[in-house]
């Protein structure tokens, strides 16, 4: 009997060490549902705009990288709780941290491989450059708002993408020291595809970019260069993006 309590003793108290030691992670991975709620619309809406994107199905590196990037640690401690939400959220400055779907369609539409130099314009947040380092992309982006670039640079290294290459200025000019690249994404939307950019592309890069009317009417475009260096561009969807700021 008392063999028996001891036993049923030290099995309760390993019980209880194994729930102890599993609380950090558990607590750690509170939005672990959410990201895959996010990532279930994701794919919901991939499928409705299948048609007119030509990708009803996103590749599944990138949803595996939707559904592993931490977005609540680069939003504002007011919209932590519509981290997940797929939609928009402001992060100051008057800018804003894209859609989830959005930020899915154009790094899908990058065809990334482990390795590819990609450059950024409009590092906001941080959270899209997460989304490409995480994909074992050698990552570049530059930020015109010192403030968001300082903010930035902090959300990147406290989620553990600190090897993220960072650069405060206009990026319409692009990065020349560090090109060619093998794709390039745009999250601000521009008046026309800046040929700075197209120069910066390798031969068979592609380009995402929002092209149109500040705030109006506005198409996210895949510009694609051919190896001869010719250049071919698609339409894929409309877009709604705050605009490319800067001089140029
Ligand atoms: N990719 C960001 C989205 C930020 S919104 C994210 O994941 O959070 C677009 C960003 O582009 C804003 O931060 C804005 O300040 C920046 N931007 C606008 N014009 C720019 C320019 N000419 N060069 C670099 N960044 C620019």
């Amino acid at each position: 009997m008392g063999a028996c309590t001891k036993r049923g003793l030290t099995s309760l108290l390993a019980a209880i060490l194994l729930l102890v030691s599993c609380l950090p992670a558990a607590a750690q991975d509170a939005y672990a549902e959410a990201r895959r709620r996010m990532v279930r619309e994701i794919a919901e809406m991939a499928a409705q705009t299948g048609a007119e994107t030509g990708r009803p199905r996103l590749d599944a590196r990138v949803m595996a990288a939707m559904g592993e990037v931490p977005r609540h640690r680069f939003v504002p401690p007011r919209e932590i709780g519509l981290a997940y939400a797929n939609r928009p959220l402001p992060i100051g400055h008057g800018q804003t941290i894209s859609q989830p779907y959005i930020v899915a369609l154009m790094t899908d539409l990058l065809r990334l491989k482990p390795g590819d130099r990609v450059l950024e314009i409009g590092t906001g947040s941080g959270y899209q450059a997460a989304v490409l380092a995480h994909l074992g992309a050698h990552t570049f982006s530059i930020e015109i708002i010192p403030a968001l670039a300082a903010q930035g640079r902090k959300n990147l290294a406290e989620a553990g993408y600190g090897q993220v290459r960072l650069r405060t200025g206009d990026g319409y000019y692009g990065w020349p020291e560090a090109a060619p690249f093998d794709a390039i994404i745009v999250t601000a939307a521009a008046s026309h595809v800046p040929p700075p950019l197209v120069q910066q592309l390798k031969p068979g890069g592609r380009m995402v970019i929002p092209v149109g009317t500040a705030f109006l009417t506005q198409h996210l475009l895949l510009v694609e260069k051919q190896p001869d260096g010719s250049v071919n561009t698609r339409q894929i969807l409309p877009v709604r993006f705050v605009p490319l700021t800067g001089g140029h």
